[in-house]
Formats: structure tokens, sequence, C-alpha cells
């Protein structure tokens, strides 16, 4: 069965970030000028506007801490509706806690989720060549 669920569209902004998810590797863009992470990625660093952005790459063991979470019951978009309901979580990385990612914690009750429960980051495999950070309990 094809996946239903929207894609995230590579922009030139954020590419190197997706790439990096298909090769289940997690980078993110720093600024160069105020050395803050910048996340989601953007043209330009959302703390002090500098456009001197590189990316880092953190590897392929993350894990977090999840910082607050939705659980949704109803299909937001298209594609949603046979996996619900789908929890969403803001996770605050262990080794970088200026960086929250938002994501959905797979596999795992919704009763059993909780602020502060350690979670580690996987790859879902949507398509071929495509694949999407997501979360489990760690
Ligand atoms: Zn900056």
């Amino acid at each position: 069965m094809s996946y239903q669920k929207p894609i995230p569209l590579k922009t030139q902004d954020n590419q190197p970030y997706w790439d990096a998810a298909d090769r289940h590797e997690l980078v993110l863009q720093k600024c160069e000028t105020c050395n803050s992470y910048n996340h989601p990625p953007g043209p330009a660093c959302s703390k002090c506007g500098s456009t001197e952005l590189s990316w880092e790459s953190q590897g392929s063991d993350i894990t977090g801490t999840i910082y607050s979470y939705v659980v949704s019951y109803r299909p937001f978009l298209p594609g949603f509706q046979d996996d619900l309901p789908t929890i969403i979580v803001v996770v605050q990385l262990d080794n970088l806690k200026e960086v929250k990612i938002i994501g959905n914690v797979l596999a795992c009750p919704p009763e059993e989720v909780k602020i502060g429960m350690p979670v580690k980051m996987t790859w879902q495999d949507i398509t071929e060549d495509r694949a999407l950070p997501q979360w489990i309990q760690a």
C-alpha cells in the first residue's frame, strides 16, 4: 500500500535536514554568528537573523525527553485516519537542551505518554527514498 500522508517537501532551506533523515541521521542547522541551533531550519537564524548558517550532524543515536504533547483523535490531514489517535510530541534533545523537535510517538498507547518521558529517535521509511524522523519510547 502506498503512503497516503503528505510527504515533507524539500526546500532550499531544509534539504540537508531531510536528506539526512533519509539516511536515518539527524543534522541540525547552526548559526555561525551566534552559535545557536536553528530548528526548524530556515533561511536565517531565528535568534539573530544571520544568514551564516551551517549544518552539524548529530549522528543516529538521538535521545530526548517529551517536553509537551497533544493526543489527536481526529485526522487533520488525509492519510492519518488509520492510525488514530496520533500522539504529537515536542521533544527536547538530551544533548542539546535548546533544540526541540516535533514528531509522533509511534507504537505507544496514549495513556502512557507523559511530559518528561524519555524517547529515542527512529526513522520511519515512508517511500523507497524518504524517511521521517519519529520517536519511540526509550
Ligand atoms: Zn544566530
